[in-house]
């Protein structure tokens, strides 16, 4: 078994791996007196990490460990970033780890103030003093290294040459406890590999999500866009039968079900439409038909639902709270219809609108309310068109009796 020389109590549970840094294999090369290093992925961190750990030794006897780890992920940000200064919020700006473990089990020392290590053999006060006043602890004189910076890769993080040959990464940190600045270089050669491949996936990963991501954005647009085609009348803009039929069964049943979800039909006609047709031309009555579309359109509240029946035959079902506003708005329609006029190879071409309204009255089929707002209209076509009829007797709610008839002259008069 291998002796406990190093634990982290880590929010006290047995959740980190290797809760016991001793068995790590790259803690017990260090501990053979070679330099362990180790890929990973952090449990905590989630981030890919190189972990390096060296012996510390004196006259050839074991000190003890230092252990650091490396976030590559910080690091290739620090190569892509091409030497640029780049800040980071967090400390340890390498995303690099570092601990120092004497022989005696006790990490006393640590980058990451968060951690907190038990000492499993604590060492007396003074004992400690001393360690860190004598810094026993480097093997090699801490002299200026004799290396040319080659590139800061962020702070805390520089690439150096040194004369003899050979690149290297340093990584300096601070262990605040002892206020020792610790330099551990690798040579590129060892991770640089590693570093390549892992900025190679991460960029065909990359790829891969923005090739998806634009994928599923393109079916997504092209289903929208059948969608659209299906309840859109491209020409007027206007919902399709089909939409009515899909929609307004829930709409006939919600009033079914409670009085409150009351609403009314209007069906418009263009008067002599035909003519339009003959006199202009077939394009132009397509534009007039648009330009309705959008006339209508605009009118409409956020839950009327307006639809291209066909031809020049429109419907708008216009929920409400109150008795009549149907009618009003139906007048509306008409008036603002009246007034537009569809400007077309030098001629305002005017095109007046016929109406029926009903209201639906709970228990009513579909199909029987719209017959109803269609007589209406087939009246308001019999007896002049530019008018409004409604299908509900006045008691019913709706106008005054003859309102309708008083607007629809008024508005003649006016014109
Ligand atoms: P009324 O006042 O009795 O409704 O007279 P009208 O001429 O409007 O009636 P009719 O139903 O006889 O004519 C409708 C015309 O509408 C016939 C058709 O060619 C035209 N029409 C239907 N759909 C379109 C379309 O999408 N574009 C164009 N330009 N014309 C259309
Ligand atoms: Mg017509
Ligand atoms: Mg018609």
């Amino acid at each position: 078994m291998s002796p406990v020389i190093a634990a982290s109590n880590w929010a006290d549970t047995d959740s980190f791996i290797g809760q016991n840094y001793a068995r790590r294999p790259y803690f017990q090369a260090a501990l053979a007196g070679e330099t362990g290093r180790f890929v990973g992925i952090g449990l905590t961190s989630g981030e890919l990490g190189y972990y390096l750990a060296r012996p510390v030794t004196k006259d050839g006897v074991l000190l003890g460990v230092i252990a650091v780890k490396l976030s590559l992920e910080a690091l290739q940000d620090a190569l892509a970033a091409g030497g640029r200064e780049r800040r980071r919020s967090r400390p340890g700006a390498t995303g690099s780890e570092m601990l120092v473990a004497d022989a005696h089990g006790v990490i006393f020392a640590s980058s990451e103030p968060a951690w907190r290590f038990r000492s499993l053999a604590p060492l007396a006060a003074d004992t400690r003093v001393e360690l860190a006043r004598s810094r026993a602890y480097a093997d090699r004189r801490l002299d200026p290294l004799d290396a040319e910076p080659l590139q800061r890769l962020g702070p805390g993080a520089r690439l150096l040459a040194f004369p003899e040959g050979g690149r290297y990464l340093a990584v300096t940190e601070t262990l605040p406890e002892i206020g020792w600045r610790i330099a551990v270089l690798t040579p590129l050669a060892d991770f640089g590999h590693t570093v390549r491949l892992h900025a190679l996936l991460g960029l065909l990963l990359g790829l891969l999500a923005v090739a998806a991501g634009l994928l599923l954005l393109l079916r997504e647009l092209y289903q929208r866009r059948v969608v659209e085609a299906a309840i859109r009348d491209p020409l007027t803009g206007l919902y399709s039968r089909m939409y009515m039929n899909e929609t307004l069964p829930r709409l006939v049943a919600r009033h079914n079900q409670d009085p409150a979800a009351a609403f009314g039909v209007v069906i418009l006609d263009v008067d002599l439409f035909k003519q339009v047709n003959d006199r202009h031309g077939h394009f132009a009555g397509d534009r007039v038909l648009a330009e309705l579309g959008a006339l209508i359109r605009a009118q409409c509240g956020e839950t009327d639902i307006a639809v291209r029946l066909g031809g020049e035959e429109l419907a708008l079902f216009h929920p409400h709270s109150r008795p009549g506003e149907t009618l009003r708005l139906a007048e509306r329609l008409r008036i603002v219809a009246q007034r537009h006029a569809v400007h077309w190879e030098g001629h305002d071409i005017a095109v007046t609108l016929s109406g029926g309204v009903a209201e639906h009255r709970r228990g009513e089929t579909l199909v029987a309310l719209l017959q109803r707002a269609d007589q209406a209209l087939y009246q308001a076509k019999r007896t002049g068109r530019n008018r409004i009829i409604d299908a509900d007797p006045p008691t019913q709610g709706g106008l005054p009796p003859g309102l309708c008839a008083q607007l629809a002259q008024t508005q003649g008069a006016a014109q």
